[in-house]
């Protein structure tokens, strides 16, 4: 027998073990007894020693012990006042153990991690725990909102959007920090995008670190920016390189429909079927392109002057964005981009060049310190994957608590 034993740790601080057992379900059932004696009295706080006997017994889970669920037994200790008017009496409190949890805390600390990059059910079904424990470990220890006394400075913020429901016009607000480690922090998620929303949000920040805000990236919604002006006016606004991306390259994208439209009706069957995979192919950087694409791609240009031409303008336009220029350069050499886009004769930049002369300092902006919000610089694939996981997360204390595990977890919980 003693040749199949091991001793593991049990990470439980001052108890004893009296026993262990598996029940007829498997189940390990390790029965301690704290050894620590006394407790502070819950009307005085004074510390107590006078034992009052025991409560009755409770079990709570504990980590899974050679992956079979685990559970402590104990009956907690209870001391009686001497000093306070009826000697009251009160349990024992216990640093692994938070009164009323169902769980020991290093067991919700593994809960948490597991959380990271998951869903609840995922959890609920690999820990065999019902899905509203998994999710009331996350409610009790995980703020639902931002702690703003773990941060020194913030540095640069961001303000981004993003719609719960797809195809939905609700947006709520995502409030990101990106700090002087290279941390991104979610610091809040705001209901609506509504300019007095994020005003209320920005008053909310300790002056101490509002004053420490020197960049606020966004996209080109007046709401953040006109909120940003009146708020934090020695903040420079940036416009995220990504969103001025994401314009230019859908213009250019209404000449390839367009023409492509064309040609289905003025090709022959098999030359339009000659076309396939084009539409992924004029969405591609030239460098990322399969050799079958650029056939295609070719193809296409020789049916389509003016879609080659929105192609390379777009092209080149992302290559100004590529350099590391200072923003005086980059504005000429705009311009000069500009300039080629007027002499094309191409209309579908049009609205674009309006964005261009709406936005230009903040675009522009970008090339100073070639800022991005910390919802661009990694985050919003995460992003993008909780929403998929946890689609139709509507509660924004839960999706604030979500952001947060997902970004801090490893670093709280391993
Ligand atoms: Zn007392």
């Amino acid at each position: 027998m003693s040749k199949t034993q091991v001793t593991v740790p049990l990470d439980i601080p001052d108890v004893r073990v009296l026993g262990t057992e598996i029940n007829e379900r498997g189940e390990l059932i390790i029965t301690v007894e704290s050894k620590k004696s006394g407790t502070r009295c819950r009307k005085c706080d004074r510390w107590i020693t006078k034992s009052h006997g025991q409560d009755d017994w409770v079990m709570i889970r504990h980590l899974p012990a050679f992956g079979r669920v685990t559970y402590i037994r104990f009956r907690p200790k209870r001391y009686q006042c001497q000093d306070c008017e009826g000697h009251p009496t009160t349990t024992q409190t216990l640093e692994w153990y938070e009164s009323k949890s169902a769980q020991t805390m290093v067991y919700e600390d593994h809960i948490l991690l597991q959380l990271v990059n998951a869903t609840i059910e995922d959890v609920s079904m690999k820990e065999q725990l019902s899905y509203d424990r998994v999710m009331g470990v996350m409610e009790r220890r995980i703020s639902e909102q931002v702690d703003w006394s773990q941060y020194d400075e913030l540095g640069r913020i961001g303000l981004d959007e993003i719609a719960l429901k797809k195809g939905h016009r609700d947006f709520v607000t995502i409030v990101t920090g990106y700090l002087k480690d290279g941390r991104i922090v979610i610091l809040g998620v705001l209901a609506d995008r509504q300019k007095d929303t994020i005003v209320d949000f920005l008053r909310s920040i300790p002056k101490r670190l509002l004053d420490t805000i020197q960049t606020v990236c966004s996209d080109m919604w007046e709401g953040f920016t006109e909120a940003v002006r009146e708020e934090i006016s020695t903040a420079k606004l940036v416009i995220d390189r990504f969103h001025v991306t994401e314009h230019y390259q859908d213009a250019a994208d209404t000449i390839r429909k367009q023409e492509l439209g064309r040609l289905k009706t003025e090709l022959s069957e098999e030359e339009y079927k000659e076309l396939k995979g084009c539409m992924w192919a004029f969405r591609k950087k030239r460098s990322d392109l399969t050799p079958e694409e650029r056939k295609v791609l070719k193809r296409f240009f020789t049916y389509s002057p003016s879609a080659k031409k929105a192609y390379e303008l777009r092209l080149q336009l992302t290559a100004i964005f590529e350099q590391q220029i200072s923003k005086e350069k980059a504005k000429a050499k705009i311009r000069a981009w500009i300039a080629r886009v007027r002499e094309s004769g191409l209309t579908c930049f049009d609205g674009f060049l309006k964005t261009l002369e709406n936005w230009w300092e903040e675009i522009t902006n970008y090339f100073i310190n070639r800022e991005t919000s910390g919802y661009v610089e990694g985050f919003n694939n995460r992003i993008k994957v909780l929403k998929r996981r946890c689609y139709g997360i509507f509660n924004l204390n839960h999706l604030f608590q979500r952001i947060y595990l997902d970004l801090e977890g490893y670093r709280l919980f391993i």
